[in-house]
């Protein structure tokens, strides 16, 4: 299987977490949604698609009616887990 439609590497030092999935005390560790382990502040979490949908882009002109933009298919993400190096590269290689 491949999940190669957006991947966003955060490092988890930033400060980016969703809110509510974390104990008080322990704000940067999180949980990879693969093994469900409890990983270390130090080790970047990734973000990875497991479900996308089709997406229509519509034109796009500037306030002159020039194109700016002309849209098109694409994909966006409807849902994403975070998950930790090792199940990321298990991920890439399957
Ligand atoms: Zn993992």
């Amino acid at each position: 299987m491949r999940l190669a439609a957006r991947i966003i590497i955060y490092s988890s030092a930033s400060g980016h977490q969703p809110p509510g999935d974390l104990a008080i005390g322990c704000q940067n560790m999180y949980v990879c949604d693969s093994c469900k382990k409890q990983i270390a502040p130090s080790i970047p979490s990734r973000l990875v698609p497991v479900k996308t949908r089709t997406k229509q882009y519509p034109k796009r002109y500037d306030k002159g009616g020039s194109l700016v933009d002309k849209g098109g298919d694409g994909f966006e993400t409807v849902s994403e887990i975070r998950v930790c190096p090792e199940c990321h590269g298990k991920m890439e290689n399957s």
